[in-house]
């Protein structure tokens, strides 16, 4: 038996809808400008494709309240249909990739914009921007197959509306993202996988009142204090 030299932290869990189990999180993958109308409002070329970052398993948070994180002035909002999975490999098929989905949720990719720009300015790398603390807000997860193409994928912002896609809308499906990731790192059970964002993403501030759905998996409600 293992003898921690102290106690280890609790895994970050993610509730299943309708059940009593929780779905524990072992890795957070995300992927970048995977709809064209977003690449373009972030002054993204038309050739490139879409790409890969991470966040630590512990960013998620279902919490109703998020704490606005430190060290920023412009923290945005990106809502996301989340893949989350069963079963991995490496070099999937993207129908082998598909069977490994076990289910999907709605999350935000809430993002330090100011400091990914520094970043981004300076070819440095995008963790202080992307993956801090309670940067990945998620609804539960519901255990289904693939949303639809014409799925709505929406978030508004104290009643207003900001960001309006569809699911049919993605450069690439969620066959290919899980297949594309598995190229890179050996995926597994507890993985959930932020698909990207449609365009209208924007700055959100203390006080506002954040809801995000995609049709069919769920809706994801907080409030940034
Ligand atoms: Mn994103």
């Amino acid at each position: 038996m293992t003898t921690y030299a102290f106690h280890p932290h609790t895994l970050p869990t993610v509730p299943v809808e309708g059940s009593e189990a929780v779905f524990p999180v072992r890795r957070i993958l995300c992927v970048g400008r995977n709809y064209a109308a977003h690449r373009r409002e972030m002054g993204g070329d038309e050739r490139d494709p879409p790409f890969f970052f991470a966040k630590p398993a512990d960013a998620v948070t279902t919490g109703a309240e998020i704490p606005y994180p430190p060290a920023t002035s412009d923290l945005h909002h990106e809502i996301e249909l989340v893949v989350a999975l069963k079963a991995g490999g490496a070099n999937l098929s993207p129908e082998r990739a598909i069977a490994c989905v076990y289910g999907y949720a709605v999350g935000v990719d809430l993002t330090r914009r100011d400091l990914q720009g520094a970043a981004k300015a300076k070819g440095q790398p995008w963790e202080a921007g992307k993956a801090f603390d309670a940067s990945a807000p998620i609804s539960a997860i519901r255990v289904m197959d693939a949303p639809a193409p014409e799925a709505a994928v929406t978030l508004s912002v104290n009643g207003t509306e900001r960001q309006r896609g569809q699911i049919g809308d993605m450069i690439w499906n969620v066959g290919e993202i899980i297949a594309k990731a598995s190229a890179l790192w050996t995926l597994a059970a507890g993985d959930l996988i932020f698909t990207g964002t449609p365009e209208g993403v924007a700055a959100i501030v203390r006080g506002d009142r954040v809801v995000g759905e995609v049709e069919g998996v769920g809706r994801l409600e907080f409030t940034v204090v």
